[in-house]
């Protein structure tokens, strides 16, 4: 009898948090346009109060780009990147930090951050999509939800109320860890899977998709370069080459019309370099793009 009722209670347990999940709109997910799904515990809301906590924490801490410009224009591209993307239950925000790093990164609940030291680097308006499409790729993906998820359990995440000022000692410790997580990289099956979806939403985006290629070859010399300061986008591991193989693989599943659109070199320079002061265009390595490109780095992977 005790047995019976301690089960229906576990059954009308399951039965509501099955009922919260439903209404709160989780639970089975896609999580790629390649048709990946994952099971999600933790509501929109919860992981958007998580982002947006996050995401203040991180601007108390890090100087944001005033230049209306360069502002606006990584807000065009990464929101027409996000209007292609295979989630729209949340609010896209694309900001530019200014600092030397060569990094990006993205926070749960649909923030998304890129230096000004790597938009100096980047040579045209796809390789600047194909890296926000690579970071809306891990919202897309829940990389970090799902990992939260997993290390610290549906009902601690739940737990926390992250209300403004005031946080307690969970709530500050899970936005460290969320912060150490998204800045330094993912798994490499993550990775991997945040280039795929930024080589495709760039592509249906209307950029070139070739362009992301053309990015993690740039990233592979400058690593060489710059070792300590390559992070979440760059860093080496899964390897540069596997991460090629990876994308000319997927990039030759792509529609083929996709290569023959644009990178934009000229906005680019106008809109960013000339506005972040950067020198000697002409001379940078690189810069001499062309729509026939596509078909050359498009080959298949042996
Ligand atoms: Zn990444």
């Amino acid at each position: 009898m005790i047995k019976f009722l301690i089960m229906k209670k576990k059954y009308t347990f399951t039965f509501i948090v099955t009922l919260i999940l439903f209404v709160a709109g989780c639970g089975v997910v896609k999580t790629s346009p390649f048709g990946e799904t994952s099971f999600i515990f933790i509501p929109t809301s919860q992981e958007v109060a998580l982002g947006r906590q996050a995401a203040r924490e991180i601007e108390k801490r890090e100087k944001l780009c005033r230049d209306p410009v360069v502002n606006g224009y990584v807000a065009w591209v990464g929101n027409k990147i996000a209007a292609v993307c295979d989630r729209h239950d949340i609010t896209y925000h694309y900001k530019v930090i200014e600092s030397d790093e060569l990094n990006a990164f993205a926070l749960p609940g649909g923030w998304v951050y890129v230096y000004t030291g790597l938009l100096k680097k980047l040579r045209n308006e796809a390789e600047l999509a194909f890296v926000l499409g690579h970071e809306t790729g891990h919202i897309v993906g829940r990389h970090a939800i799902r990992r939260l998820q997993l290390v610290y359990g549906i009902n601690f995440l739940l737990s926390l109320t992250l209300r403004g000022k005031d946080l307690g000692p969970a709530e500050q410790k899970i936005i460290e860890v969320l912060y150490t997580l998204v800045v330094s990289g993912y798994s490499r099956k993550e990775e991997l899977e945040a280039d795929a979806m930024g080589a495709y939403y760039a592509g249906k985006a209307g950029w070139n998709p070739v362009a992301s290629i053309e990015t993690i070859k740039l990233l592979d010399s400058l690593m060489k370069f710059k070792p300590s300061g390559v992070t979440e986008l760059f860093m080496d591991h899964p390897t540069n080459k596997k991460r090629i193989e990876n994308l000319n693989y997927w990039i030759s599943t792509f529609r083929k019309e996709w290569l023959k659109n644009p990178f934009n070199e000229e906005r680019y320079r106008e809109k960013v370099l000339r506005r972040l002061g950067v020198g000697n265009l002409e001379g940078r390595k690189g810069d001499n793009h062309s729509g026939s490109r596509g078909a050359k780095g498009s080959r298949r992977a042996s």
